[in-house]
């Protein structure tokens, strides 16, 4: 179907009260080229790869034409950012074309982000650059593979539309998916424009539709506000548990404000976001955000605080003292998916509930030896520092003799656990660190033999504490070495060795920018498979940038 001509009315800019979305229309763009369309997105669509070529598949994801069931909109919300109350924000830039339900009976929203203003566009143009589209396509994406709950990227559309930021940049257009684009933001809307019965109506449809666990009839007898509490706790659960794995990989935000935040926990709206390269606590990417408000060690506290936000929002449905009850378990929400993540990063096969404590110490201790210190090259890669500690597993897991001697009759296995072992050396080879780094790890190997008599014990009683898909492969005569092995395994399917730098973001778009596409799509490829070697990229991008990272020459010999 094809757009109407300019001056739609839908689309003045204004502020809205009393809805959770106005009527919108893409305004179509000049000369609209697909960049790169996605496989794996289009089938939660129930679009085979071959549609995603076609002209009207571009036109559509363009915004030059809609298809004939769209009914276009922009979402309604308002936001707290960087801690003050913004008033109304909404849709700016993003236009939903509108649901589709797969054969699965799931419901993916579509939305054009950059495809012109809404009526939520205040000063802005509803455009999107080339540079920063990329960066959101590709990393959702690369979260995605990762395992961390995210929006999805349909497809990438660069346009002849110059866009003018600090220069002018070629505009792009990415066609997002989400189950749900519903942020805290759209509840603090109806919330602070005194809007107590759409709010709600807005909770109702958010359950119905997304929490249906929290269904009067899947609660049957339980008042209202017992199911918007579960429902509250839920998405608490979530957001704890979405940002545990972003301290996992190293994710920085940049933007948390609560319009960015989704009800449904999952990282959306890529900003200036970045993937931590050297460890550093109190890392921060974003330029803006001078007094490191969402700096990477506070991001939980951020979440709570945004909990906290959304609880006021809530407030006329669900009243203040029991929605802190889910506040004050927030922290422990939190702690119990961080722990969990960080014990299988660090290969504890077994999780036994009194080291709770002693393995969150055993973390942090090994974060403060991690951490950069001002005025040296320290402050190991996050990334290369897990992937390598996965390939030393082995030899560390090696306390025995017998084991040590199999390591040296085994010429690559030896060769890798060497060179990881060395590498780890050079990482904390600066004096103010050195110290910090073999206390840990004579710790930590303590840690592994005891994590090692632990799967011995629990095979033997069927596994039930064991990380899943190991009870099989060991059992209670098994050696150091073979527990070694399979943690080695364990460890790699939780530490990328691929992960979206900046730099290499940077890359795919100084390569689009002069019209090369390939780049972006060899990321693509590689970013699909984080956790899998692909030992032919392994010198252009499973290291650290060269500029800033620690330059380690005396250790590569
Ligand atoms: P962000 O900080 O990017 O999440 O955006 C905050 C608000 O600004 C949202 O309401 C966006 O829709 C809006 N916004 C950001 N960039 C633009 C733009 N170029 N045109 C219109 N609205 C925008
Ligand atoms: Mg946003
Ligand atoms: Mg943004």
């Amino acid at each position: 179907r094809q757009l109407p001509g300019d001056g739609i009315e839908a689309n003045y800019t204004r502020q809205v009260r009393g809805v959770c979305y106005s009527n919108a229309v893409p305004t179509p763009s000049t000369n609209p080229r697909l960049v790169h369309a996605n496989a794996g997105a289009a089938a939660l669509l129930d679009l085979n790869p071959s549609e995603l070529a076609t002209p009207e598949f571009v036109d559509v994801v363009s915004g030059c034409a809609l298809h004939s069931t769209a009914k276009p909109i922009a979402l309604t919300y308002a936001g707290h950012q960087f801690g003050s109350f913004a008033g109304q924000l909404g849709d700016g830039r993003a236009i939903s074309l509108g649901e589709v339900v797969n054969h699965h009976g799931e419901r993916w929203e579509m939305q054009l982000k950059g495809a012109g203003m809404t009526p939520y566009s205040r000063f802005a143009d509803g455009r999107a650059v080339l540079r920063s589209s990329i960066r959101e396509y590709m990393c959702s994406e690369a979260m995605n593979a990762l395992g961390v709950p995210t929006s999805r990227a349909l497809s990438l559309v660069v346009t002849d539309e110059k866009v003018v930021r600090e220069t002018v940049e070629p505009g792009a257009i990415v066609c997002r998916l989400a189950q749900s684009w519903i942020r805290f933001g759209s509840f603090e809307h109806q919330f602070y424009f005194k809007q107590p019965k759409v709010l709600k109506r807005l909770v109702d449809y958010t359950i119905t539709h997304h929490f249906p666990s929290y269904l009067e009839t899947a609660m049957p007898g339980a008042s209202d506000e017992d199911r918007y509490l579960a429902f509250y706790r839920e998405v608490a659960r979530r957001t704890a548990h979405t940002i545990a794995l972003w301290q996992a990989v190293g994710f920085v935000g940049g933007v948390l404000n609560t319009d960015n935040f989704s009800i449904l926990g999952l990282s959306i709206d890529y900003g200036p976001f970045a993937f931590m390269e050297a460890f550093d606590d109190d890392a921060v990417f974003n330029h803006t955000d001078s007094e490191g408000m969402y700096a990477y060690g506070r991001q939980p506290d951020v979440g709570h605080w945004n909990l906290s936000r959304l609880a006021i929002a809530l407030s006329p449905v669900l009243e203040v003292e029991r929605a802190r009850e889910v506040l004050l378990e927030y922290p422990s929400m939190f702690h119990k998916a961080y722990v969990a993540k960080m014990r299988s990063k660090l290969g504890l096969l077994a999780a036994l509930p009194d080291k709770d404590e002693s393995d969150a110490a055993l973390v942090k201790e090994l974060l403060d030896a991690m951490q950069s210190q001002p005025g040296t090259t320290s402050g190991a890669d996050w990334t290369i520092f897990f992937r390598t500690l996965s390939e030393a597993a082995p030899s560390l897991s090696a306390t025995d003799e017998a084991s040590q001697q199999q390591i040296e009759a085994d010429s690559n296995l030896k060769l890798a656990t060497t060179r990881a072992r060395k590498a780890l050396e050079c990482m904390f080879q600066d004096e103010k660190v050195s110290s910090k780094w073999s206390a840990w790890r004579q710790k930590y190997t303590a840690r592994l033999a005891e994590d090692s008599t632990a799967v011995r014990e629990h095979s033997k009683l069927g596994g039930g504490l064991l990380l899943p898909g190991l009870s099989s492969s060991l059992d209670a005569s098994s050696t150091a070495l073979a527990i070694g092995l399979a943690r080695r395994d364990v460890m790699k399917q939780h530490n990328p060795k691929y992960i979206l730098r900046t730099w290499m973001a940077q890359k795919a778009i100084d390569a689009a920018t002069a019209n090369d596409f390939t780049v972006v799509d060899q990321l693509f490829k590689l970013l699909q498979r984080p956790y899998d070697d692909q030992p032919e990229f392994d010198d252009v991008y499973a290291r650290q940038d060269t500029a800033t990272g620690p330059v380690c020459l005396s250790c590569s010999s």
